[in-house]
Parts: structure tokens; sequence; C-alpha cells
């Protein structure tokens, strides 16, 4: 079985050849870390986090690198006054600095909530000012950007005139490029309003400001990318991914850069994930039709009828294919909420599975697997292989009612099977494991309270301890060694 992309730059799906045989390099554009993320945020990462524990589990041995957009950049109008983080300093009162702290910390603890897997190096923006320094410097040599009042350009007329082509990603035409662009950030600096920023200068009120050969100033966003994809994953590596959105201009600048500097298309494969809309329209911060996770995850809110546990929006969102669309509901929550009850009773059921080698089942087992396995191969189909999965549960309750048998052996390779694709490569969480270890816990720590007041001979708050505990079916039982509960 090979595995198969959709490669955005090609517009076709191909078959992945990795450039060091079994090894993949991935980088994936991070957050900027001005406001919390919401949940459309969190669906890109997600699809990336599948795609990664996907990669993984075929066999691949990842280095998986997502960045931190910590350097304020310019905004989409192009204004350098509307940058997002000196706003955010201004409204919160906070250094620039304590913005990105605490929205790093904020964007960590959600991913976690969702269960997904840190990557393997999160490098920071600000942390790769000299890197950036040194990329725009080399674009002036080699003709492909040019200094004006401060600030510097990519020259995208002299990319084009050099046979390279601006607009293969985003598939648009350089001269329809030049006739739509409105001019709003470096006004009579640049040679054409399609050139952009390697490097501003910053205005007086631009708090974030870094030394350069060209004085006072800040990097552009695109070129932050390339400093730390090629620092990390060499100058051509095998796939960078992002939101759909960022298709232009970020990653087609980020083309530019790459061949520009280093006479090689830097991306072998180019994946982007699709938007979260709600109310059928694209989920953002900037209209106001966004849901925070946390919301989600707490009821808090006036879209969702009940919370939410985050595996239960984990699975919702791997319903959908990653290249999909995918709206959010209370409907669709509800479904994936069954969906996935019904899914972790099938995984509890089969642990009561008692096998028999002498029947034939009508389940063929290596069929089902192969048809997984083609799904995962197949540009990473969640949906597919979730499909398949209840197959497996209705297999799971035939063979629970009688109905069906398999052989020990059988059993063993369905168990594990079942185990991997859940919580390694769909990376869901048994919910009711979960709540178990948390009753484990808090029990033993209400048994350690009792056993204090005992010591502290106030028998009448150990007694009402276990008198209460005894009222909501918890029976404590004192033996040798130590207090022990049954849960009745
Ligand atoms: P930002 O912090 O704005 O750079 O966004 C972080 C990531 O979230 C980018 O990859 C965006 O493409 C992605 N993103 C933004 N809005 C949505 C959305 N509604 N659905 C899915 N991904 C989104
Ligand atoms: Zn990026």
């Amino acid at each position: 079985m090979q595995l198969k992309l959709y490669n955005s730059l090609t517009g076709e799906k191909e078959i992945f050849k990795p450039i060091l045989e079994g090894n993949v390099g991935m980088y994936v554009c991070g957050p900027t870390v001005y406001s919390n993320v919401h949940l459309g945020n969190v669906r890109t990462f997600l699809s990336f986090d599948f795609i990664y524990r996907t990669l993984m589990h075929l066999g691949y041995k990842v280095r998986y690198v997502r960045n931190i957009t910590d350097a304020g950049h310019l905004t989409d109008d192009g204004n350098v006054d509307n940058d997002r983080f000196v706003k955010q300093t201004r409204l919160e009162k906070l250094e620039p600095m304590e913005i990105v702290q605490k929205y790093t910390v904020d964007f960590h603890k959600v991913l976690e909530m969702f269960n997904l897997l840190p990557p393997n190096i999160e490098p920071t923006a600000t942390g790769h000012i000299v890197e950036q320094i040194e990329l725009t410097q080399k674009l002036i040599e080699r003709g492909f950007a040019y200094e004006s009042n401060g600030s510097v350009y990519f020259d995208v007329l002299e990319y084009n005139k050099r046979g390279l082509n601006y607009g293969e990603l985003s598939k648009r035409n350089i001269e329809e490029l030049f006739a739509n662009t409105r001019d709003l950030d470096g006004q009579g600096e640049k040679k054409n309003p399609q050139d952009f920023a390697l490097w501003k200068k910053a205005s007086p009120a631009h708090i974030m400001r870094w030394n350069s050969p060209w004085g006072e100033g800040f990097p552009g966003w695109h070129l932050e990318c390339t400093a730390m994809s090629t620092k990390y994953l060499g100058e051509k590596f095998d796939i960078h991914g992002g939101g759909m959105d960022l298709k232009f201009p970020h990653h087609e600048c980020e083309i530019a850069q790459g061949k520009a500097c280093n006479d090689t298309a830097p991306v072998n494969y180019w994946m982007h994930a699709n938007m979260l809309t709600m109310n059928s329209q694209r989920m953002s911060k900037s209209t106001g039709n966004y849901i925070l996770p946390m919301q989600l995850v707490t009821g808090e809110n006036d879209f969702f009828e009940k919370p939410f546990h985050p595996s239960i929006v984990r699975f919702c969102f791997l319903q959908a294919h990653y290249r999909s669309v995918l709206d959010i509901s209370n409907d669709a929550m509800i479904a994936s909420e069954k969906g996935f009850i019904r899914l972790m009773e099938a995984l509890k059921a089969l642990n009561s599975v008692t096998p028999d080698n002498e029947k034939q089942s009508e389940f063929n087992l290596q069929e089902w697997k192969n048809k997984c396995y083609d799904a995962l191969n197949d540009d990473f189909n969640s949906p597919i292989l979730i499909a398949h999965l209840f197959e497996a549960v209705k297999y799971i309750f035939a063979l629970n009612d009688g109905k069906e048998t398999i052989s020990a052996e059988d059993l063993e390779d369905l168990k594990s099977t079942l185990h991997a694709f859940i919580f390694d490569v769909l990376g869901l969480q048994n919910i009711e494991e979960n709540n178990n270890e948390k009753l484990d816990q808090t029990l033993k720590v209400l048994i350690e309270l009792r056993n204090q007041a005992r010591k502290s001979k106030n028998f009448d708050l150990s007694d009402q301890i276990r008198d209460k505990l005894l009222a909501e079916g918890i029976e404590l039982k004192d033996g040798r060694d130590g207090t022990t509960y049954v849960l009745n």
C-alpha cells in the first residue's frame, strides 16, 4: 500500500515520496499569539496532528516543526499601525512579551486538552531575527530584494523576469495581481504594489523592534516561516501545511523566498486544511462568528445546548476529511457524542468476548484491516476510517450476542488494531477510563483525610466521611494494609 496525498501545488493526489526514505520533514504554520485561539484554529492544528500521528503509525520517522508567530507583523489591510500585537498591548496594558507568553500558554493548554501531540520543534519568530536578517541580506545580494526608506521589499517583477512563477500555488495570474492590489502599506516605497515586505522600518509607535543593517524595524511575516522551516528541515523538505486561507499570500511568498534564496522550490508537498464554519460562515475572530474551545467544553455559550468533552469535539472534527469544510452545529455534536459512546461501548464489550477457534466467521479481519489502511493511505481519509471502525463495532456487538465468532488469535489482533486506530491514530481518549481514574484519585484523598481525622481523634469527622460515602454507594473497608473502597 502506498501513501497518496493531495498536493495543493499540483492540484492532484500524488504518491508520497519522501526526500530521505522512511523520514518526513513537516512544517506547519503556527498561531499568531496575540489572542486566544478559537475553535477554527484548533481544527487546522488538529488536522495536522492527525496527519502527524498517521505518518508515524505508517512507520515514518517524522520531524514536525510548528512555529509560534510572536513578532508583530502587518495586518490584512497592510497598515503598520494596525499591528495586532501593538493593538493588544495597548488594550491589555501589557508588555508585548507578556501578551506573547499569555497566549502561548493558552494555546498549549487548549491543544493539550484536545490531546494534540507537541511538535518536535516549536521555534519562535522572535528567536530567529538574526536568521531573518541574513535571509533578507541574501535576497538583496541576489537582486531579488531592494531597500527603500528603511524597509526591504521582495521584488516580485524581478522574480518573474527570471522565469520564476509568482502565483503558482494560488494559481493567480501576475498581471491580474498587479491590477488588483491596493497599496496601503509602504505607499511610494515599493516599486510595485505586489512587492511584499521582508523587513519593515518601525514607526515610533511600534514597540517590537530590532536593530538591522537598515535601521530599527521588524521582520515581515512570510520571512519567518522560510527562516525557521529551512533552518530545521533543510532548503528543501517534504511537507508544508497550514489553513487554506494561508495559501495566498503567505505560502506563495514562502515559495518565492525559498526559490530566490536557494535556487530550489522549498517544499515538495503543500497541504492545506479546510475551514471550520459556524452558521455556515467561516469561524473568525474579526467577524465575531467564533466560539472559544473552553466555551464549548464548559457549556458557557448560547450556541450549543450542553457541554461536550474535548474527545467528542475531536471525534466530530475527524468525522470530516481535512480538505472538506466542516460546519459545526449542535446536531453534529450530539450525533458525534452518540457515535463516540457506541465506539467506547464496543471496546469495552470486546473484553468480555470468548474466542472460539472451531467456527468460521463471516467477518474477514485481514480484509477489514486492509480497508482501514487504504483509507489512511488515501490522503488521510479519517471519515472513511471511522466508517470502517463502525463495521467492527457491529461485529463486536454480534460477537457479544453470540451471533458471530472469532478465533483467539484474531481477537487479540482486533483488540490491538482497534486500540491503535482509536487512541494512537485518531488520538481519542476514553472518557470513562479518565473519569474512573479521577474518581480513584478523589477517593484516595478522602481516605487520607479520614485517616488524619482519626489520628487526631476527630472521630466525628472520620465517621462523617465514612457515612457520607456509604450513602453515595461507596463503602470503605479498613484492613491490615490500610483502607480500601468498594463501589456498590
Ligand atoms: P492565525 O493565528 O490567524 O495565523 O491562524 C492559525 C491557523 O488557524 C492558520 O493555519 C489558519 O489558517 C487557521 N484558521 C483560521 N481560521 C480558521 C477556521 N475558521 N477554520 C480552520 N482553520 C482556521
Ligand atoms: Zn507560516
